[in-house]
């Protein structure tokens, strides 16, 4: 069967059509700038030349319109007809306490998106709009929501409630959610496989390194600590978010630098992070070229990076009483020896020696740890689109 995946952000839509017999991408793709002049669609298929479509797309329903066409057109299309569309996957970002696992969409569900806005005023609109575009083009066929947030939702409740009064959770629902669930459950499902044990029997640490970064405690294939929170903005030092600091900062800077919630909001999710103590750049790339230029600041920035990371991976392994293996996976993850190399000194004493040659490698399935390691650390490629691929085909198998 092909499964159609897709993303949708605010003014972006990403997608791929899978053919889940041997799991191959036959067509991947990218939208940009809708509802902004400039708008395009960068579309290939496997096997063919890429294709551009510059043309208007005052909205969402527009430009599935045109990826539509695109996936069938007869020169750079990848299948001849959208009948050879078996069920359509859509990543959503928020599903509160509604969803601990993907689900096909019918009405409840929707309804329970719309509730969940609140949790996720950016992130789950655009996600709604797709799914009603999906559903206005291609009425007959089956749509499964895929959750950020459902992994962690096996999270025990002394991990997911916050020391504050108890009737702001009961009330608002103010609790740790956690966030790239997906991502989280790809890598710790393939790190299983790769050690050739079955995951129930694994404690497993996953590193999601990105531009947006979280780790999660997965013991026995289960997710039961995380480092995001109520939003994404809770954790690790990332490229431009904070992390974790004492709230009474919040309060103090607002009154000194006069500022609103709105600009206290932005200036904590945009303007802090490694961006924000480096003054340099969110991308660890230009950190690590200031770093070896001896910029002070951005040498700051990484080590602070690291060492969060690894006081989250120690308290995780100290949660779960052990950790079998550590993955590291996401953009940074997958493809920086030298933030891994910082990040794994000292956790020796876990039992986790990373193996500087086979650390030296990007974005392939790894194990870069050393023959006398006891922990297993390895390098994965996420892959969230085949996480929701493989979540819709076995839902709609099942019915
Ligand atoms: P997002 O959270 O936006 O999905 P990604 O997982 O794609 O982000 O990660 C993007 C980040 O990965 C970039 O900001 C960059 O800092 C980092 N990155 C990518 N490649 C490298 C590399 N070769 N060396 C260091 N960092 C890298």
């Amino acid at each position: 069967m092909n499964i159609l995946v897709i993303n949708c952000g605010s003014s972006s839509l990403k997608y791929q059509l899978i053919d889940m017999n041997g799991e191959e991408v036959l067509a991947i793709g990218l939208v940009e700038r809708i509802g902004i002049e400039g708008s395009r669609i960068k579309h290939d298929t496997t096997g063919k030349e890429r294709y551009i479509i510059e043309e208007p797309m005052k909205d969402h329903r527009k430009a599935l319109e045109l990826v539509l066409n695109a996936i069938v057109d007869e020169e750079h299309g990848a299948i001849s007809s959208l009948d050879e569309i078996g069920a359509v996957g859509h990543r959503v970002v928020h599903g509160g306490e509604d969803f601990s696992g993907s689900i096909i969409i019918d009405e409840n569900v929707m309804e329970a998106l719309e509730k969940n806005v609140e949790l996720a005023p950016l992130h789950n609109p655009p996600n709604i709009i797709g799914i009603n575009a999906c559903k206005e083009l291609m009425p007959n066929i089956q749509m499964v929501a895929v959750f950020d947030t459902a992994f962690h939702q096996t999270i025990p409740a002394e991990n997911y409630i916050y020391a504050l009064p108890f009737e702001y959770y009961e009330k608002y629902k103010v609790r740790k959610y956690g966030f790239h669930g997906t991502s989280h459950k790809y890598v710790s499902q393939r790190a299983a496989e790769m050690t050739g044990k079955d995951i129930k029997d694994l404690k497993i640490v996953t590193c999601h390194l990105g531009n947006g970064s979280s780790i999660t405690a997965v013991d026995g294939g289960e997710s039961i600590d995380t480092s995001m929170g109520f939003t994404p903005l809770e954790g690790l030092a990332m490229g431009t978010r904070c992390g974790d600091m004492d709230p009474a900062i919040i309060p103090f800077i607002m009154e000194k630098e006069n500022m609103s919630i709105e600009e206290v909001n932005k200036m904590l999710n945009k303007k802090s992070g490694v961006l924000g103590i480096s003054g340099v750049s969110s991308d660890f790339r230009d950190l690590d070229e200031a770093d070896e230029q001896g910029n002070e600041r951005a040498t700051l920035a990484l080590n602070l990076f690291a060492n969060r990371v690894k006081k989250y991976i120690a308290a995780y392994a100290a949660q779960m009483g052990g950790i079998d293996v550590l993955v590291f996976t996401a953009g940074l993850g997958e493809n920086s020896p030298s933030m891994r190399e910082r990040i794994c000194k000292g956790l020796e004493c876990l039992g986790a020696t990373i193996d500087k040659e086979l650390n030296n490698v990007r974005g392939k399935d790894t194990i870069i740890s050393n023959e006398s390691s006891k922990v297993k650390i390895m390098v994965i490629p996420t892959n969230e689109e085949l996480m929701i691929a493989r979540d819709t085909l076995e839902l709609v198998s099942n019915r």
